[in-house]
């Protein structure tokens, strides 16, 4: 069959991007914020320390006292008062007198270093000093770490744990994020049943719709409706409704897409002239279906009709779906993470066409000493093929051999994107 009136993978990831538009950022609270992504630049609205205070548990002293200390001299200092993390106080002390000082307490103004108690008799009321601390020793200075005004964070990162607490250090309360989209889940097929449920002739478990929740879960998207429909066009219609409904802003669909006499999500929305029917250069999930669904003032809702073989749901989904739900959450990086591997094996290759290959990272002990690239093989034994479900459960991530590539053997390099995590 000619290959020529493809598109390709990119073109089909840009015309999806490009009708994408980021969630409007709303305000929450820090400890609501983790896993959202940022929607506005970040700087400190403190100096971080926020003020001179003690790296140790310790003795604040003048340098000039025990600038000669050793084990052979030790200079014994008087203690005069002390300090504790958040103590407000400042006591002022002269020469040959010291301030025991805890860890994270401030600096008193008269104190220039701070010797650690192990570097003491930890003696009372009277200490001996037996090292001389450099000047300005185990004391974090205000601001060493950021400024109040200094970059913290930019928009379009996603708030791991780590950076929630530098928001909260750097002095903020709550932060605009984009909320998580909300999704609808349809699978499509007569043949369909629900998992478990006793199988007659010609019925298989409905599985989709577990994969596609779950990998937009994975996409920090909220699920607002799952549901599976027939090849039948009145009950696709009347399940859309329902999803639009519970508040979808986006509606996977898998099933149904290609020529088959009852590819139901075609002769359904086909007509509607507002979803493209494509056929895109990869292996597998050639055919897509992507628009937008109008009803009343409403925006328009994006929907994706993906095949519905189960390997071809799963690539569709991370080729298309993931990079459009990242995008609406206004997230820089909408890929997954990709790394470089070798092949432990070849494996056909399509012609012309973008592969998506389950694969396996191979053991630690088996990575390759050059660049220690991890090796990775196909994640079934049987090829290439998209219906190979259970090669799925076994896949760390998809090899994605370009559409120039005619072969891959053993030793090549090869590019994965990781699922598996
Ligand atoms: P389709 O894209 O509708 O032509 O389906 C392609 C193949 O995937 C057929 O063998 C279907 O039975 C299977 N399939 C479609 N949808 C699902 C689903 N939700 N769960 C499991 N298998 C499915
Ligand atoms: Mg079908």
């Amino acid at each position: 069959m000619s290959t020529g009136d493809l598109d390709t993978v990119d073109a089909h990831v840009a015309r999806v991007l490009a009708a994408m538009h980021p969630l409007a950022p709303v305000e929450l609270p820090l400890a609501d914020a983790h896993g959202h992504v940022l929607a506005v630049d970040v700087r400190s609205r403190l100096d971080i320390p926020v003020f001179d205070n003690s790296a140790m548990d310790g003795y604040a002293v003048q340098h000039a006292d025990v600038a000669a200390a050793s084990t052979d001299r030790p200079v014994a200092l008087r203690i005069v008062a002390e300090v504790a993390a958040g103590s407000a106080d400042d006591p002022l002390f002269g020469a040959g007198e010291a301030v025991r000082i805890m860890t994270g307490a401030p600096m008193p103004s008269s104190a220039d270093a701070v010797v650690p108690v192990e570097h003491t008799d930890a003696g009372h009321p009277v200490v001996t000093v037996s090292t001389s601390p450099r000047p300005g020793a185990h004391v974090r200075r205000a601001g060493e770490d950021l400024r109040a005004g200094d970059a913290v964070l930019s928009a379009g990162v996603r708030l791991t744990a780590a950076r929630v607490s530098a928001l909260a250090a750097a002095g903020l309360a709550h932060v605009a994020v984009r909320r998580a989209p909300r999704v609808g889940v349809i699978s499509t097929g007569s043949e369909l049943v629900a998992p478990g449920h006793p199988l007659e002739r010609g019925q298989i478990p409905e599985s989709n719709s577990l994969l596609l929740a779950g990998l937009v879960r994975e996409a920090s998207a909220d699920i607002v409706h799952v549901a599976t429909v027939p090849d039948d066009e009145a009950a696709l219609l009347a399940e859309l409704a329902r999803g639009l409904d519970a508040g979808a802003e986006v509606i996977v669909l898998s099933g149904g897409v290609s020529v088959g006499a009852h590819d139901v999500v075609k002769a359904t929305l086909a007509p509607l002239g507002t979803v493209g029917f494509h056929r895109i250069a990869m292996q597998p999930g050639k055919p897509q279906a992507f628009g937008m669904l109008h009803r009343g003032d409403d925006p328009p809702t994006p929907v994706f009709g993906l095949p519905g073989n189960p390997v071809s749901t799963a690539v569709s989904f991370e080729a298309f779906v993931r990079p459009a739900l990242m995008r609406l959450q206004g997230a820089l990086d909408v890929q997954r993470p990709r790394i470089a591997a070798i092949a432990a094996e070849g494996w056909r290759v399509p012609s012309a066409r973008v592969q998506f290959m389950p694969v396996v990272l191979l053991d630690a002990d088996d990575l390759v000493d050059a660049g220690s690239r991890p090796l990775v093989r196909p994640a079934t034994r049987g090829g290439a093929g998209s219906h190979l479900v259970g090669g799925l459960a076994a896949a760390d991530g998809y090899a994605i051999v370009p559409a120039d590539v005619d072969e891959v053997r053993g030793g090549d390099p090869v590019t994965v994107m990781l699922v598996a995590s």
